[in-house]
């Protein structure tokens, strides 16, 4: 991490924070994930944004929790460009419901999600509409990197920042287990498949400012990282920034 990517924008969410639990969300409450009536507050950290958008930065090799309702707009950006964000989604009226990989790719009969795409639970209730995306390549097949992962493919056997580990964390105040967390939606992750099975992680395609949006069409519980895999960011990491918009 150099000086710029924890630059003023920041507004002092240091990965360090983001990974040792820290959690920023818009509104500064926390529901229960059984419905009931006690909240608590959580820190709430936010970047100068316009009037009615509220404004997260996740540093590079971090992540963070927080929450949307209906029809708000979630709106990821790839500041810096060839950067990876996964995106993991539960039901704000009952966290057994998440996002789901298998019903999303079958029902819009399409690997390649873009905009108009609807993001499915397992319960088949749409969770998001993606309503604008500047990328086009997006991965919703690959879990979520993780310490296991670096282990198993690259020999990695040190502590490894992972989008497991992150969004682990970043859920564990909202009482998502481990075990409960889904195959990520993985915007600009760009992912090969060849004719003969072949599975190839290839840098992305997203150049400095690209986005994509993805409309809240129920009240949602949302994990989200900045990408710590080598391969998947074209070697370099990056920060990604949040915005929600009404
Ligand atoms: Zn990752």
């Amino acid at each position: 991490m150099n000086a710029k990517d924890d630059g003023p924008r920041s507004a002092g969410f240091s990965a360090r924070a983001s990974r040792e639990g820290g959690v920023s969300h818009d509104g500064a409450r926390a529901f229960s994930p059984r419905g009931s009536t006690k909240y608590e507050t959580v820190p709430h950290v936010v970047d100068q944004a316009p009037e009615n958008v509220a404004a997260h930065h996740i540093p590079p090799q971090s992540g963070l929790a927080l929450q949307l309702e209906a029809g708000q707009t979630l709106r990821i950006i790839d500041r810096e460009g060839g950067q990876v964000s996964d995106i993991v989604a539960f039901a704000a009226d009952d966290t057994a419901e998440a996002i789901s990989n298998g019903r999303t790719l079958d029902y819009n009969g399409t690997m390649r999600l873009t905009t108009g795409h609807i993001l499915y639970s397992n319960r088949a209730r749409p969770m998001f509409t993606i309503t604008e995306d500047t990328v086009g390549v997006h991965d919703f097949t690959l879990a979520p990197c993780s310490q296991e992962m670096f282990e198993l493919l690259h020999g990695v056997t040190d502590p490894h920042p992972s989008c497991f580990g992150n969004l682990v964390e970043a859920l564990a105040p909202y009482l998502i287990s481990p075990d409960a967390i889904p195959t990520a939606f993985n915007a600009f992750m760009n992912v090969r498949i060849d004719p003969n099975g072949d599975i190839t992680v290839l840098p992305p395609t997203c150049r400095p400012g690209d986005h994509i949006d993805l409309r809240a069409e129920i009240d949602l519980l949302v994990g989200i990282t900045a990408c710590s895999a080598e391969q998947s960011n074209g070697g370099a990491f990056k920060p990604i920034d949040v915005r929600i918009l009404d």
